[in-house]
């Protein structure tokens, strides 16, 4: 259910009526817009007479949400939603990137990486120092170790930092140490952990289950949402397929109905989306035509020896080539590259 506001609404009626849902034991979520306020309620509101709200001094009127995701929804808040960072801003008319190892290595693979990105105009840069390995026996991630590395490189650089977290036994650690959280696809549907960023003050970046539906992504980003915290990133990152030619298959089709769907941002991944860095140009070019507000891009110092995703990440040099390419066509897209 959606509370629409008069234009002219005061402080105090807002007030009044975000009292009330309480009082109904709703949750009440006051979403100013650019004319009017409006207040999202979650919560069971099956059982409730919506008459005893529209008639409080204020109300213009009340919508019927009918998604079973909320907050996520364009019915709940028609606006696209812009996710501010220090470093920058992630939504419509911009192309963000975010570029860096797969996961933190040794601090000078870090810094030589942050370096390089801001040199070349890109502020967010990704790492893991938790990984989600398939195999116990690969690489698991420097942990506590690899986080104070993050850290220094963004003391060091001003580079924005996205890192994964895994789970909620870190998470203070991990959001004290980046800018931008990233859940991976395989804890897309880990409601404890969802829970948890819910009340992160930092953005969240959501992968994709690599066999979530959409409603299913929008439900995971309604979790986060539902516990306060309403800055969540979408990102594809290619889904299981019969498909044998790339590690996952890309889903760009996603991309425009996630849109209508949804006023969250949304991001792909053509690294994990390919697995060959050969395919990660075409994708991630395809990606922006597709309606994508930014890319999340494997980016390595010396690829071929990466400790993980070596084969799906690009060198320095490739990921010049690409961003000069993703310049050039985001100008007839009207997006800026950032
Ligand atoms: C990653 O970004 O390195 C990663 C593990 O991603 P995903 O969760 O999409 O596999
Ligand atoms: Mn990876």
């Amino acid at each position: 259910m959606l509370v629409v506001m008069q234009t002219h609404a005061t402080n105090a009626e807002i007030e009044h009526v975000v009292q009330a849902i309480r009082e109904m034991n709703l949750t009440p979520h006051p979403l100013p817009g650019a004319t009017r306020t409006a207040i999202g309620i979650t919560g069971n509101i099956g059982a409730i007479d919506s008459r005893s709200l529209e008639v409080l001094p204020g109300v213009s009127e009340l919508i019927r949400v009918t998604k079973p995701y909320k907050l996520a929804s364009r019915e709940m808040h028609e606006a696209d939603t812009f996710i501010k960072v220090a470093q920058t801003v992630i939504g419509p008319g911009t192309c963000t990137i975010i570029a860096g190892p797969c996961s933190v290595e040794n601090e000078a693979m870090i810094l030589r990486t942050a370096e390089f990105m801001m040199e070349n105009g890109v502020r967010l840069m990704r790492a893991g120092a938790y990984k989600p390995r398939t195999s116990p026996y690969s690489f698991q991630g420097m942990g506590l170790e690899g986080l104070k590395i993050l850290d220094k490189a963004r003391q060091k650089t001003g580079i924005g930092i996205v890192t994964e977290l895994m789970d909620t036994e870190n998470a203070d650690a991990v959001e004290e140490a980046c800018d931008i959280i990233q859940i991976g696809t395989r804890n897309m549907q880990n409601f404890s952990l969802l829970k948890r960023v819910g009340k992160a003050k930092k953005p969240v970046l959501l992968k994709r289950g690599m066999s979530a539906t959409l409603e299913e992504w929008l439900m995971a980003a309604e979790y986060v949402m539902a516990g306060g915290n309403y800055n969540v990133i979408l990102c594809e990152r290619g889904i299981r397929s019969f498909s044998d030619h790339s590690r996952n298959t890309l889903d760009l089709s996603v991309i425009p109905p996630a849109k209508k769907l949804s006023h969250l941002p949304i991001l792909v991944d053509p690294s994990h989306g390919t697995g060959k860095r050969d395919f990660v140009p075409p994708m991630a070019l395809a990606s922006l035509a597709a309606g994508a507000d930014g890319l999340m891009v494997e980016v390595h110092p010396d690829p071929d020896h990466a400790a993980s995703d070596g084969a799906q990440s690009l060198d320095f040099a490739a990921f010049k080539k690409l961003l000069a390419a993703l310049k050039r066509l985001a100008e007839p897209l009207g997006k800026t590259v950032n």
